[in-house]
């Protein structure tokens, strides 16, 4: 690691807890592979101290923050600005601190869940049919970036379908080109070829889990990403692989938004490669 001086640059993510992030040992990889001079730390904040953490940011000179669990909603709400995507998502997870101090909420979920398909598969989701399993924040983001890059349908499915409904209600209104569309289960032929199928609930995390919808009911030449990378191998995307359909997994989709938010901060070109590699030594 480079040494850190008077003139380094601070970057850090946001959550509680906080210890078992892996962004700082990505972002460290990624910074030193770019020869770029910013430090990027573990922030533990809890909840009654985020407005206050916050403005320290601007205060400390911060050049912004990534934010997670169980901040990124609150978070929204104490940005001086947020880009179109984080206020449609309702959720902020990247913190850009102007140098005036104004603060600006960005959301890079989406382009992580995107760009790590694209990057992938070279497949992109203008229109398709696109099945977002799950209604929490993850889920947000993906269907408002399908629905983004010209997505033909969006089907919801989650275990709590009012979720689903207030979610597909929202998005209706703000992107009137894609259609949504709530179900309860999938059956064979309700997707058109070609799909993408985007795994965004917490399921998968914990080895007693049930899969959260059965692969042997997707289109055989789907897309199938996995949000959770805690295993880094779920038993979803082990089903998914068994029934021969392509699977992008959740470190991909960690290494894609991290670089994304790393690019906004510092305008430099990121090495997706060395993220990973990080993750997986
Ligand atoms: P969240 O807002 O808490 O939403 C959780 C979702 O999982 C909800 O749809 C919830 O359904 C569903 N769920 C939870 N337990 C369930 C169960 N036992 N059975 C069925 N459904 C269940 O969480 P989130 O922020 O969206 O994150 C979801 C996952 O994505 C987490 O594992 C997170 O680490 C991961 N994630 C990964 C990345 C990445 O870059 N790879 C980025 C963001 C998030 P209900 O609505 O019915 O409660």
């Amino acid at each position: 690691m480079s040494a850190i001086t008077g003139r380094t640059r601070l970057l850090g993510v946001m959550g509680w807890p906080v210890e078992h992030s892996r962004s700082p040992i990505m972002h460290a990889a990624a910074i030193q592979a770019a020869g770029l001079d910013y430090a990027y730390v573990p922030l533990a904040v809890a909840p009654e101290k985020l407005a206050e953490a916050v403005r320290g940011l601007a205060a400390m000179g911060f050049r912004g923050s990534n934010v997670t669990i169980p901040h990124k909603v609150a978070v929204a709400e104490l940005m001086d600005e947020l880009s179109p995507a984080a206020r449609q998502i309702g959720a902020v997870n990247t913190i850009v601190v102007e140098p005036d101090g104004r603060l600006r909420g960005e959301n890079t979920d989406a382009y992580g869940a995107f760009g790590a398909i694209k990057n992938q598969t070279g497949r992109s989701a203008q229109g398709r049919d696109v099945l977002v399993i799950g209604a929490g924040g993850a889920a947000r983001a993906a269907a408002c970036g399908a629905a983004e890059r010209g997505a033909q349908r969006v089907i919801l499915l989650n275990r709590t379908r009012e979720k689903a409904e207030a979610l597909a209600h929202d998005f209706a209104q703000s992107c009137p080109e894609t259609e949504f569309a709530v179900i309860d289960q999938l059956a064979p032929g309700n997707l058109a070829p070609g799909a993408f199928i985007l795994q965004m609930t917490s399921l998968g995390m914990k080895g007693d889990d049930p899969l959260p919808a059965d692969p042997g009911t997707f289109p055989k030449d789907a897309v199938v990403l996995e949000a959770v990378y805690a295993p880094p191998v779920t038993p979803f995307l082990q089903a998914c692989r068994a029934n021969g359909l392509r699977t992008v997994d959740g470190l991909a989709m960690l290494v894609a938004q991290g670089a994304r938010s790393l690019e906004i901060w510092t305008e430099a070109t990121i090495d997706r490669e060395v993220m990973r590699e990080a993750l997986e030594s």
